[in-house]
């Protein structure tokens, strides 16, 4: 066989990754079909694939890339780490400076007192640690019983069966089941399930949910609740301004352990480090992945308060949980020049500098298009509800998802990468990009909605 190299012919390594790679939340059929895109290297907020193009990212890869592309600085990192310890793992008494350096600067970074972290290598893994955090927690406060997650609909995780069955996406469910203990409520989406009540009503309508979940489920035996400040995965949904105060007030009044995902959220996703500080939310736990590396190395963790951590951690018998990569020394020094550049380079400033009102007037503006129904940004995320109907807020009669489809795939032939839910487009783009960038975005989005209007009017 030929070396395989970027040299190869697109069509050649579309053959390659037909025959022996199998992908994430892709179908085979699918892959055949249509033959996937060789992405070949990256710079700032632009990717290149195997025929030459330039394509402006506007999702960060997978919401990840916070810093952009090819930062020569986090491949010296990860050089030097590699050369002076490859490898060692944190069980059995031991650790390494650059575990020890990064879960000292998250707990800098954080809110609050959550001053302690358990490192994992993804942010499903991380998710799959607070199970069992917060399980372990009641058990050693005496209350074991206390095991129940609620969880929201529509929300996402990650995909391990851990993740997968907190994430309240029943096609994930469907994928080879779901673990016990975990009750989903319905998501803060006014857009699609408000009805005629006002968002801010229906916010408190959807956090009510949980205390009617608690009371049902019965409060003695509910553990946690989680969720994240913005569904990412479910489509880039914004709650209405009272849906985190009411749920924080009811976490509060049960005594549950409030754990909130920021895995896209996180590291200046928001205009802020954490997306926790934009909502005014106090949880006990959050989850972290994506940003914490920029993607350049796999590495999550949950960020534990000092009550869960002490509780845990002062306990006779071990916590017997742990990932053979908890704390890897490359992706933790990685990590840790990763919110150095963040820091130094004055990132979360540029995020608010170019978020409002550059891009949000631009993204707002976006609401005349005839097929857009709604527009949401927080920060340097945003979505783009299509409809047929502003005023009724209908949902096109198709199977929903194929207007989102059709205009994600104007997207890609027009060199921008937007990505659909359903038949909401969204954006999140790495942090770093310009204002001249943002202006490449909105144009070749705005084509992209052009073509796929005129296919469906
Ligand atoms: N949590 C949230 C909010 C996510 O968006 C994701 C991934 O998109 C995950 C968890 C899972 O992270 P990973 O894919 O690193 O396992």
């Amino acid at each position: 066989m030929n070396k395989i190299t970027n040299h190869l012919p697109t069509a050649e390594l579309q053959a390659l990754d037909a025959a022996h790679h199998m992908h994430p939340f892709t179908s085979d059929g699918a892959l055949a079909k249509k033959g996937v895109r060789v992405i070949t290297s990256g710079q700032g907020v632009w990717l290149t694939d195997s025929e030459g193009s330039r394509i402006i990212d506007g999702m960060a890869g997978l919401w990840c890339v916070n810093v952009g592309y090819g930062r020569g600085e986090l491949a010296d990192a990860a050089a030097r780490q590699m050369r002076e310890l490859s490898y060692y793992n944190t069980f059995f008494m031991t650790t390494h400076v650059p575990a020890i350096a990064l879960a000292a600067k998250l707990a800098e970074l954080a809110p609050g007192d959550l001053n302690h972290v358990f490192f994992a290598s993804s942010g499903s893994e991380a998710n799959d640690t607070n199970i069992r955090l917060v399980r372990r927690y009641w058990d050693i406060k005496g209350q074991p019983e206390r095991r129940v997650i609620i969880a929201r609909k529509n929300g996402y995780h990650g995909s391990t069966m851990g993740g997968g069955s907190l994430g309240g996406m029943p096609y994930i469910h469907a994928a080879g089941g779901k673990i016990d203990g975990i009750e989903h409520i319905g998501q803060p989406h006014w857009w699609a399930e408000g009805g005629e009540m006002t968002p801010e009503e229906f916010g408190l309508l959807r956090a009510r949910e949980l205390e009617e979940k608690i009371l049902e489920v019965g409060a003695d035996k509910v553990a946690a609740f989680i969720g994240e400040p913005i569904q990412g995965a479910g489509g880039v949904i914004v709650p209405p301004s009272t849906y985190w105060p009411e749920i924080q007030r009811i976490c509060d009044k049960y005594g549950i352990l409030l754990i909130v995902d920021e895995v896209i959220t996180g590291f200046g996703r928001t205009g802020n480090w954490f997306a926790c500080e934009t909502f005014g939310i106090k949880p006990h736990i959050i989850t972290i992945a994506k940003g914490l590396s920029s993607g350049y190395q796999p590495i999550g963790g949950s960020i534990v308060c000092d009550e869960v951590a002490h509780v845990i951690g002062n306990a006779d018998d071990d916590f017997n949980h742990g990932y053979t990569y908890s704390g890897h020394p490359v992706a933790s020094a990685v990590a840790l020049e990763n919110l150095r550049i963040i820091e130094e380079d004055g990132i979360i400033d540029h995020v608010r500098d170019v978020a409002h009102p550059y891009l949000a007037e631009k993204w707002h503006k976006l609401g005349d298009h005839p097929m857009v129904g709604q527009t949401s940004l927080v920060g340097l995320m945003g979505s783009l509800q299509l409809t047929p109907n502003k005023a009724t807020r209908a949902k096109f009669a198709a199977k929903p998802g194929t207007i989102g489809f059709r205009t994600r795939e104007h997207c890609f032939r027009n060199n921008l990468i937007m990505r659909h839910v359903y038949d909401r487009m969204i954006i999140s783009p790495p942090l770093v990009i310009t204002t001249e960038e943002i202006d490449v975005l909105i144009d070749r989005a705005t084509k992209s909605l052009d073509a796929a209007y005129a296919e469906v009017k």
